[in-house]
């Protein structure tokens, strides 16, 4: 696989990364285009398929792992499964875009080991634990066992925030939103030796 550069930004759930990745899909001089990830899943009542996620079913999603459709693939939380198909990066690469992530530790983390040096990876920390518990709560889109279950896993992502490029620390997002431009633009212009 030839082409652009790669930009994952990690992150345990309600740190904002999502809010961060929107923010910088809209600097068009960053010429960034969204990895829609395939998840099986079911689809929230704001989402779009084929805009937020390709949702499919949990069969097809095993079979996409038999035949090696995935460059990574991770079951998330339990029997809900999520992956980047080889195909959407080389749908961005013909684009002659540069792909950003929005995608889990553990993928993000895979992604960065296959392609080392056109990769840059991000991991967004938020204030704590306990906000992050606050942020799911007011989003109002998960259960109390799976707001739960969200947190369980967070702290054994925070745990992998050194193996990142970078960590950007979601206290303020208005900082936080600055930074990720300047730092995805210093990137793109000269790779890691060009990190603020
Ligand atoms: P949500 O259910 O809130 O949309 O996503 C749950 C978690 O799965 C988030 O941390 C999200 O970033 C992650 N995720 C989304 N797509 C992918 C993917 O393609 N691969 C991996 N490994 N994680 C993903």
């Amino acid at each position: 696989m030839k082409g652009g550069k790669l930009i994952v930004f990690s992150a345990p759930s309600g740190s904002g990364k999502t809010t961060i990745v929107r923010h910088l899909l809209k600097q068009k001089e960053l010429n960034l285009e969204f990895s829609i990830s395939a998840t099986s899943r079911e689809a929230r009542s704001n989402e779009v398929d084929g805009e937020d996620y390709y949702f499919i079913s949990l069969r097809d999603f095993k079979d996409h792992i038999k035949n090696d459709d995935f460059l990574e693939w991770e079951e998330v939380y339990r029997d809900n499964f999520y992956g980047t198909l080889k195909t959407e990066v080389e749908r961005i690469w013909a684009m002659g875009k540069n792909v950003i992530f929005d995608i889990d530790v553990a993928g993000g983390l895979r992604i960065k080991r296959k392609f080392p040096d056109k990769t840059l990876a991000v991991f967004v920390k938020p204030p704590s634990v306990d906000e992050l518990k606050i942020r799911l709560k007011k989003r109002k889109t998960e259960t109390d066992d799976r707001i739960n279950m969200r947190i369980a896993k967070a702290s054994v992502e925070l745990a992998t925030a050194p193996q990142f490029d970078y960590i950007i620390k979601n206290y303020e997002l208005d900082v936080a939103l600055k930074q990720s431009v300047d730092l995805v633009a210093a990137f793109l212009e000269g790779g890691h030796k060009n990190l603020p």
